[in-house]
């Protein structure tokens, strides 16, 4: 068997493993323990959106999963959550109010006036559908 000295200074070119082409050796990562990839880099970053891909799949599928899965809890658990501070969250949502007044004051006018005829509408709308279910 004979045996091959390993050269010092790297290679000029190298093979890629995933698509098979040689490519230069600055297509190619070079890694912390200083040997080559054995992928070239737009192979390399394929294969890594490809795989972020799958994972997000992955991921979102498990997190529906999982809330299919756990939905009362997660409910209970919320619900939990809210009764347990819920003098807390009042407290930010009335600090955060007075703070916005002004300006919810303001967006609320703005957006009456710019959906007027929207808001009456819808308004009548309700109404005559309370009066049609009171007459059945
Ligand atoms: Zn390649």
């Amino acid at each position: 068997m004979k045996y091959q000295k390993r050269t010092s200074t790297p290679p000029k070119e190298r093979l890629c493993k995933k698509c098979g082409k040689i490519k230069p050796i600055s297509e190619f990562y070079l890694r912390k323990d200083n040997y080559y990839r054995y992928i070239c880099k737009s192979c390399e970053s394929k294969q890594m959106s490809e795989y972020y891909e799958k994972n997000k799949e992955r991921r979102h599928e498990y997190y529906k999963k999982y809330y299919e899965l756990n939905k009362e809890k997660i409910i209970e658990r919320r619900r939990e959550y809210i009764k347990r501070n819920y003098e807390k969250i009042r407290q930010q949502r009335r600090k955060w109010y007075q703070d916005h007044r002004d300006e919810l004051k303001k967006r609320s006018l703005e957006y009456y006036y710019r959906n007027r005829e929207r808001i009456l509408n819808r308004l009548r709308d309700s109404s005559k559908r309370k009066k049609e279910e009171k007459t059945k």
